[in-house]
């Protein structure tokens, strides 16, 4: 992984970026570079549009820079819709807390603790699977998801959000543990690249943070999130953590 001095970057200065303004400048520059249907891999259009929420309801993890990026937005709304928005955290707040109550898994561990100790090295792959598969059953949507089965914050989504991306016919995400989903696989994930980054920058694992209780777990992390960073070099050492990410990254043969 790129080896970053974390005190070289750090700025001591009023005029640096926090993480989460440094995410919402990569995702809108990356915003404008994504490639559109039909995916460049096999020529099958992307399946994916407006108004198709499903995936909504999976379980989507950020970077502590995007879970920062969500909750600055979400301080930025005008009063009336931040309520709002901040109403349907909570509500999923809850219903992750009646669910620790009557969770049949294996793992007597509450499941909302469950989901935010998701780096925890002791989890395999198969225990993340079990874990975004209950995550599904509750059908909880994204907090950011309207009536409308649209991103109510397009424009500012994170990046997983901007990268799962399918060719598989919509109706196979009501249930993507029983159906087979054709992911357009991508060469950078953002994502991942930020959380590498994070995670050297503030001497922690790897974190992954669930979208839909990343507005409590920014607010709790208070001086991460205010601490600032020369913006030239944050820039460059997120484009060496995402080559790293890159090469370590495999592309998967496709399903034809
Ligand atoms: S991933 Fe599936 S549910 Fe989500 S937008 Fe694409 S086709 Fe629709
Ligand atoms: S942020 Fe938008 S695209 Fe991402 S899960 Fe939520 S509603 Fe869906």
């Amino acid at each position: 992984m790129a080896d970053v001095s974390t005190d070289a970057i750090f700025s001591s200065e009023r005029s640096g970026l926090t993480l989460g303004e440094f995410a919402r400048e990569v995702l809108s520059s990356e915003c404008e570079a994504r490639p559109s249907a039909p995916s460049d891999q096999d020529q099958k259009p992307v399946t994916c549009g407006k108004g198709c929420g499903a995936c909504c309801r999976q379980l989507v993890t950020v970077s502590p820079a995007e879970a920062f990026a969500v909750a600055d937005l979400v301080d930025s709304l005008p009063e009336c819709r931040r309520r709002e928005v901040e109403a349907r955290f909570t509500e999923v707040e809850i219903r992750l807390g009646e669910a620790s109550q009557d969770s049949n898994a294996i793992d007597e561990t509450p499941f909302g603790e469950r989901l935010l100790k998701l780096d925890d090295p002791a989890l395999d792959d198969e225990a993340h699977y079990c874990i975004a598969r209950e995550y599904f059953s509750l059908q909880i949507p994204c907090p950011f998801l309207g009536s409308d089965e649209a991103c109510s914050i397009y424009a500012d989504r994170p990046a997983p959000c901007r990268e799962y991306l399918v060719t598989s016919r919509a109706e196979c995400c009501n249930d993507p543990f029983a159906n087979e989903i054709d992911v357009v696989p991508v060469s950078i994930s953002r994502s991942e690249a930020m959380g590498s980054l994070c995670a050297c920058l503030l001497k922690t694992e790897v974190q992954l943070i669930p979208l839909s209780l990343c507005l409590a777990w920014a607010r709790s992390h208070r001086a991460d999130r205010r601490r600032r960073w020369d913006a030239e070099r944050l820039e460059y050492n997120f484009a060496l953590h995402s080559e790293a990410v890159a090469a370590a990254r495999s592309m998967p043969p496709r399903d034809s």
